[in-house]
């Protein structure tokens, strides 16, 4: 049984711990591109000084370092039975990267987890985060910029997933057990097995 998911969702939608949760359930290894430049940022690589301007403002990386990047981490040993993707695709040219990508392998996504914010809980959730962790791009500006980058880019690839028929739209207000819930039981309609409970 393999298992290949993406979450998607603006910044302070709670992706990165659903995520997190959701790839525990079902045994499989978040890929989070903004937690690997994150690593790289902070272990002050060739990479991590090469992002690091770019992450502060906001800013997206270029789509072939990202792309590469993704390429080389799925090739890993403990993404063969499937990976949850988190941050990556985050516009049109990375969806084509990940098809080309994918398909060679003949492989494709299982399904899309969207989770839907209204746009109010998540900015106060994210100045939240910002109090709380201290995350360097958490700035005033670069929250705008990630949010309007959300807007006018990443949310048009959802539609290419929905017509591809795998997009679970997810409300993502309540506490984080009901919205894990929410999530298991849309995977579960799609025929997917979790293996922790
Ligand atoms: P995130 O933790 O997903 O909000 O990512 C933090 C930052 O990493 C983003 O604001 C971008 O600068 C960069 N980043 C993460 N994922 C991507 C991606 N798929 N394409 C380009 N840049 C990315």
């Amino acid at each position: 049984m393999t298992t290949r998911l993406l979450i998607v969702g603006p910044q302070g939608s709670g992706k990165g711990t659903q995520g997190v949760r959701i790839a525990e359930g079902f045994g499989i290894p978040v890929v989070s591109t903004g937690d690997i430049f994150r690593a790289n940022i902070k272990n002050e690589t060739e990479l991590g000084k090469k992002v690091q301007a770019i992450t502060d403002a906001g800013d997206l990386v270029p789509d072939e370092v990202t792309s590469e990047i993704v390429r080389d981490r799925l090739g890993e040993d403990d993404a063969q039975q499937g990976f949850l993707l988190d941050g990556y695709p985050r516009n049109r040219a990375q969806v084509a990267h990940l098809d080309e990508f994918l398909s060679a392998r003949d492989e494709k996504l299982d399904a899309v987890i969207l989770l839907d914010v209204p746009r109010d809980e998540s900015i106060s959730r994210i100045l939240q985060r910002a109090t709380e962790q201290g995350r360097s791009d958490d700035t005033e500006e670069a929250v705008a910029k990630r949010l309007s980058i959300y807007e006018s880019e990443t949310a048009p690839i959802i539609d290419t997933y929905a017509e591809r028929g795998i997009v679970d739209r997810i409300d993502g207000v309540g506490s984080l057990d009901e919205i894990t819930a929410r999530i298991v039981s849309a995977l579960e309609a799609r025929g997917l097995v979790r293996v922790a409970v």
